[in-house]
């Protein structure tokens, strides 16, 4: 079992080969498959499990196929992503949008990262240029949309990761407002992916609203 033997698209197998990357590790191997097939998953992964490849791949993949019909017109000042990434933290943002950015190279598809605790003005900018992929943590994604510098609605992959240390932060109201932004077009387009370390209840409620029909992994 190889990456080789997954189709992800040419350029996307080709910079997994330039990560050195051969074989999936075991959330790899279940999850980016039933995110392909385009089911909801919730996954139970640690760090270092290579998660961040198995959300990653997907929504690349899928974005590069450029499945999505036609893209809204360009408003000036506003950023309409494809796909959002959600995360507990400035650090854990930063890598994602490192690895991702290695994922994406030569693939036309953008990645931007927003995070708070740092000035705005840098990451309008990089707004402005466009972005299909951003990665955020909920308190700054909240601005940005209050500002209407960021839409979502045409976001068609969604995934949150570390969502138990999201709670644990006192994320839950800003993640709910995020994604109540998102159910306004066409629903059942849109593509969730769940990541937790653990599942208590509170998880398995954010699942039960914002996946539908999800397949459960834990590996
Ligand atoms: P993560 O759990 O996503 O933070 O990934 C942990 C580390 O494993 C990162 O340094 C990744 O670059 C690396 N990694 C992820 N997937 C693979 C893979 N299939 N083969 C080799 N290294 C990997």
């Amino acid at each position: 079992n190889t990456f080789a033997e997954i189709d992800l698209g040419e350029a996307l197998n080709l910079n997994i080969r330039r990560c050195k990357y051969v074989k999936p590790t075991p959330v790899q191997r279940h999850a980016i498959p039933i995110s392909l097939g385009g089911r909801d998953l919730m996954a139970c992964a640690q760090t270092g499990s290579g998660k961040t490849a198995a959300f990653c791949f997907p929504i690349i993949s899928g974005i590069m196929r450029g499945q999505f019909g036609q893209r809204a017109p360009r408003m000036p000042r506003t950023a309409c992503p494809l796909a959002l990434i959600l995360s507990p933290t400035r650090e854990l943002s930063c890598q994602i949008h490192e690895e991702a950015r290695k994922f994406a190279y030569q693939t036309g598809v953008k990645v931007v990262v927003a995070y708070g605790g740092a000035p705005i003005n840098q990451q309008l900018r990089e707004l402005e240029r466009g972005v299909d992929i951003l990665v955020a943590t909920p308190g700054r994604l909240v601005d940005l949309l209050e500002r209407a510098r960021v839409s979502l609605q045409l976001i068609r992959y969604l995934a949150l990761d570390e969502a138990d240390r999201m709670l644990d932060m006192g994320f839950e109201p800003q993640i709910r407002k995020i994604v109540q932004q998102m159910d306004m077009p066409p629903p059942g387009v849109r593509q969730t992916m769940l990541f937790s370390a653990t599942f208590p209840k509170e998880i398995q409620r954010l699942a039960s609203d914002f996946l539908a029909n999800y397949i459960f992994l834990a590996v």
